[in-house]
């Protein structure tokens, strides 16, 4: 625990702010949740749970007060993107809307569906479900509306293809994606394919969907962010100190109506910067632009967090050499793009890539559930493949610190 001198009054203005800690992400691992929740626990409506960077899982208490208000900025959210807004009566949406996502403690599904309904009919699509299942409620339900991850819209093209569904989706109006960085290229070859325009959402497990591209934004890489009562800090990374508008730094985030957890300059490690710009859209929500990067290593494969420990413990359970280097990209899968991840390692003599290939995949299908689902069970993403490279290719005099990890789908 981190002692302090400051108290709950030398908090007299927004400014004061900065004289508090900043909440690091780990302090939400599960080893802590019973210290840091701050609420009885009678009024804990459930759990989320998210993978964490120590390797346990993080652990975040929902308490039923704030319910209300997570569903409504996700609502708002949506609202931004666009989704729930055809035939509108009394508010709501007289279409239907399509969420999917997995089902289980993660928070995609609980804050999409729960959003969603505040805006229209809704359909709670489990991404675990047959791809005859989907093919059939599309057809049933026409929705207006898919929210999904990045991954799972260009593996359902191809599946619903395979099924001899033809494009476009009848009834089908736009798609919002997020959960996973993705290209421009990516967006336009879905909306190639699908035929509707795409729109990115940010968010995640600890901060709820924060930020949505507006039809206008979206073609100037802006989101509006989702201000009532959240704090946004962007600060120099190294400093901590606050940087001018228009210059990317570390986003902190405060959240002035979570209770049950100090959602308190939070630094969830990603890099974005504000502007100062206003959108055509008229909306009074502040436009940020979309994530520029991360600070840590940490990378989202098919929606799993993947962390750089569980990477290393990875190739050394499949007896590999430290000299390695894993590369996340987009390459092109059919009418789409798909992302790979490729692990090239240094080595004197011949490998056999595929078994050492098996061996590094079965290490971190086993160290991580969300790996194990996504490239195993569900199968949207593929598994890690080997490539061999020559000694000194990788790690040479110039290069003594090379970046383990190269997310290749934020260039
Ligand atoms: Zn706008």
């Amino acid at each position: 625990m981190v002692e302090l001198d400051v108290g709950p009054d030398d908090i007299r203005s927004l400014d004061d702010i900065s004289r508090l800690p900043i909440v690091e992400p780990k302090l939400l691992s599960q080893d802590w949740y019973e210290e840091f929740c701050s609420v009885p626990f009678s009024e804990i409506g459930g759990y989320l749970e998210t993978s964490g960077s120590t390797g346990k899982p993080k652990i975040i208490p929902v308490a039923r007060e704030e319910e209300r208000m997570i569903f409504e900025q996700v609502a708002m959210m949506w609202h931004v993107a666009g989704i729930g807004s055809v035939g509108l009566t009394n508010g709501r949406s007289v279409r239907n809307i399509y969420s999917m996502f997995p089902f289980g403690p993660w928070p995609s599904q609980y804050f999409s569906v729960h959003g969603a309904e505040l805006l229209g009919p809704t359909i709670k699509a489990g991404i675990h479900m047959s791809m005859e299942w989907h093919r059939d409620k599309l057809k049933k339900f026409l929705p207006a509306d898919i929210i999904t991850y990045p991954s799972f819209i260009s593996f359902f093209y191809k599946k619903l293809k395979e099924i001899g569904v033809s494009f476009p989706i009848p009834g089908l109006e736009r798609i919002c994606i997020g959960g996973e960085p993705f290209s421009e290229t990516f967006r336009e070859k879905m909306e190639e394919v699908y035929e509707v325009p795409v729109f990115d959402v940010y968010g995640c497990g600890e901060i709820g969907v924060t930020a949505a591209e507006c039809p206008h934004s979206r073609k100037s890489g802006l989101m509006h962010w989702y201000s009532p009562g959240m704090i946004l800090e962007i600060v120099d990374p190294e400093t901590k100190v606050s940087v001018p508008k228009g210059e990317v730094g570390m986003m902190l985030v405060t959240n002035l109506w979570r209770k049950s957890v100090p959602i308190i300059r939070y630094a969830m490690g990603d890099l974005l910067c504000m502007t100062e710009e206003k959108c055509a859209c008229g909306s009074n929500f502040p436009l940020v632009s979309r994530i520029r990067g991360r600070m840590n290593d940490m990378f989202q494969y098919g929606a799993a967090n993947i962390y750089p420990w569980q990477v290393y413990d990875s190739v050394a359970r499949a007896g590999l050499c430290d000299k390695f280097q894993l590369v996340v990209r987009e390459v092109p899968d059919g009418d789409v793009l798909t992302d790979t991840l490729t692990l090239y390692v240094e080595s004197h003599d011949e490998l056999d890539e595929q078994s050492c290939a098996a061996r590094v995949n079965q290490a971190l299908a086993e160290i991580s559930i969300e790996f194990d689902q996504i490239v195993n069970k569900i199968k949207f993403r593929p598994p890690i493949s080997v490539v061999r490279v020559k000694p000194e290719t990788l790690f040479t005099q110039s290069t003594p610190k090379l970046k383990r990890i190269v997310d290749e789908r934020r260039a």
